[in-house]
């Protein structure tokens, strides 16, 4: 059976952009990740519900994975009525890949700094390394002292670790830096303004085909 590590990149792709796909294509590099499973998150507990619908954010991450073997799409979250804890997908993730298969979960930097707010943290590592993307704008360090000792506890000293162990490693990765934000590219639709070089051009197809993000 191949133990090599597997890694879940969650979110609310309200749309996926290439602040999602380039970073972490680097990180798979980087890391030696063959396999990256995209899980779009259905009612973000800690967050405004998304403006396009889960069918939609399905079919934009479909359009932009087409024909790239790194990314695949695992819609659980997005079947699911009640709001889905990280901590209880990954538990659920560990139960079907048995206790020695490394994981991963990728999040950007601004996730890593507020990782210690989310529900059950603790028991996110305990099922998952953390690789993290750089993302600009966003400080290296935690915000306070205790939370920085925190990390460099956990911290991966060394690449081999993520593949040796099943959990409890954070990665920091040397990722590019992508000033883009969901956030971002639907203000400027609002606006009228073009997003062809945010997001993939068949995810631009399909915003324009369906008339998403207008006012
Ligand atoms: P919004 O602007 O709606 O808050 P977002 O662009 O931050 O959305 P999400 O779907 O909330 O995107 O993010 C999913 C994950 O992707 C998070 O872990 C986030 O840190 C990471 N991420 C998003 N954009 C970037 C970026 N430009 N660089 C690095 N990581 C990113």
């Amino acid at each position: 059976m191949d133990k090599s590590l597997l890694a879940w990149y969650g979110g609310t792709f309200d749309p996926i952009h290439f602040g999602h796909i380039k970073p972490v294509e680097a990180l798979a590099q980087r890391v030696g990740l063959k396999k990256v499973v995209i899980m779009p998150n259905n009612v973000p507990p800690h967050r405004p519900q998304p403006k396009a619908n889960s069918a939609q954010r399905k079919a934009m991450i479909e359009a932009a994975i087409q024909g790239n073997p790194l990314f695949e799409l695992d819609d659980r979250e997005l079947q699911r009525e009640m709001p889905s804890w990280t901590a209880d997908t990954m538990e659920t993730l560990r139960a079907e890949q048995g206790a020695t298969q490394p994981l991963g979960f990728i999040i950007g930097q601004d996730s890593l700094l507020t990782f210690q707010t989310w529900h059950r943290y603790a028991d996110i590592l305990a099922c998952c390394h953390l690789l993290v993307c750089r993302r600009p704008g966003y400080a290296l360090t935690m915000p306070d002292a205790r939370q920085q000792r925190w990390l460099e506890q956990h911290l991966a000293t060394d690449i081999a670790e993520l593949h040796s162990q099943p959990a409890g490693k954070i990665f920091l990765a040397e990722t590019p830096l992508l000033n883009i934000s969901a956030t971002v590219i639907r203000q400027r639709l609002e606006q009228g303004q073009p997003c062809d070089d945010l997001v993939p051009a068949p995810v631009m197809a399909y915003i324009t085909h369906h008339g998403l993000y207008r006012q």
